[in-house]
């Protein structure tokens, strides 16, 4: 019985982003019991799409008393499953999806205890359940059309997709960011929590960007920090070789920033494992090497978590298929050697 109260918690989480899918099984069935009781299942797959107060959810699940429901969506809330709302002083309340949105919240505030280190195990199994599906989709995409992320251009409307940014597009977000929160990155916590410690800075690499911000604030899960603090924490994560990925759910319930290793991100490391990473993320823009200008010193190899660039004698030589334009590798070049260029107009060698 409580499966199917959990199942159509599945849908409903599946319907506000699809970029961590919940898939109904044994792993995410013990994940989802951690985090939402039955009923709190229950009313959350009864949530309409755009939020409710709990009179109008009170309506919708006949019979339910909206006082009941306000104590319950209130819970969910200081839990971090839904979001509140509030508008002349009416409350109102919304799911959050997986991710972004529930995920970082469980993990964000950096806790070490008994719950967080528990709810990482689920996470791992979960996600271990969901690699061969997520593999499967990522072999099955087709050549053009859409895809799960995009590289460059900070097209704020494309819902639920993430988008790997280079750093001046990261820079424009936070410039126009009317709240921005920070807190731990959820993977490389994950890591430290599982005893897989990740080597590359964690405080302050995800930040919750817009009005999310200050809800994830207000309950405690993350902190608000100034435009300086962000951009110097994401000159951090640029030195540390770390990508940005933006990633929103469809009705811009979460604006989520992270920077990504490709060791621990369960997208970029998944992405990395393609035989054409460009195609798995429909990459817009890619690197290319100036050879005149090329040394030959091979310090952007080590930069690429891609495996996108390999040397052929002296110079560096890019794949065109795996490099997905982050940008990374020219952080580190000593010779100003490389450039984005979008791919429809990149030359056909290096
Ligand atoms: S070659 Fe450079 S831009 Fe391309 S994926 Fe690797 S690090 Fe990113
Ligand atoms: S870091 Fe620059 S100079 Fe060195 S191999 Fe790469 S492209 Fe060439």
């Amino acid at each position: 019985m409580t499966e199917v109260v959990y199942k159509k918690l599945a849908e409903a989480l599946n319907a506000r982003s699809m970029t961590y899918p919940s898939v109904p099984c044994d792993e995410f069935y013990a994940f989802a019991r951690e985090i939402f009781t039955p009923e709190q299942a229950e009313i959350a797959s009864n949530m309409p799409l755009n939020g409710a107060t709990s009179e109008e959810l009170a309506v919708v699940m006949k019979g339910a008393h909206a006082g009941h429901l306000e104590k319950q969506l209130e819970d969910m809330a200081r839990g971090g499953t839904v979001r509140v709302k509030e508008e002349n002083g009416k409350r109102s309340y919304e799911l959050l999806p997986l991710v972004p949105g529930i995920i970082e919240l469980q993990f964000m505030h950096g806790g070490v205890d008994e719950r967080t280190k528990r709810l990482a195990r689920l996470m791992k199994s979960y996600g271990k359940a969901l690699k061969n599906t997520m593999m499967t989709t990522l072999a099955q995409m087709p050549v053009a059309g859409t895809s799960r992320a995009r590289t460059i251009g900070v097209e704020r409307d494309i819902s639920g997709q993430p988008t790997i940014l280079a750093y001046d597009e990261v820079m424009k977000l936070i410039d126009t960011a009317e709240y921005i929160a920070a807190g731990v990155c959820v993977c490389r916590h994950q890591g430290d929590l599982l005893d897989r410690p990740c080597d590359k800075p964690k405080n302050d690499k995800c930040m919750i960007l817009g009005p999310s911000a200050r809800f994830a604030d207000d309950h405690g899960f993350v902190h608000l920090i100034s435009r300086d603090e962000a951009k110097q924490s994401i000159d951090e994560a640029e030195a540390a070789g770390l990508v940005h990925v933006y990633a929103n759910s469809q009705d811009r319930f979460i604006d989520l920033l992270c920077a990504c290793c490709g060791c621990h991100c369960f997208m970029l490391r998944g992405v990395s494992r393609s035989p054409s990473p460009s195609r798995a993320v429909l990459a817009r823009w890619v690197i290319t090497v100036d050879d005149e200008a090329c040394s030959g010193c091979g310090a952007c190899l080590d930069r690429c978590w891609m495996q996108a660039l390999h040397m052929e004698g002296d110079l560096a030589v890019r794949d065109v298929e795996r490099c997905i334009g982050c940008g990374i590798c020219m952080y580190v070049c000593p010779s100003d050697a490389m450039r984005l260029v979008r791919r429809e107009t990149a030359p056909v060698k290096s």
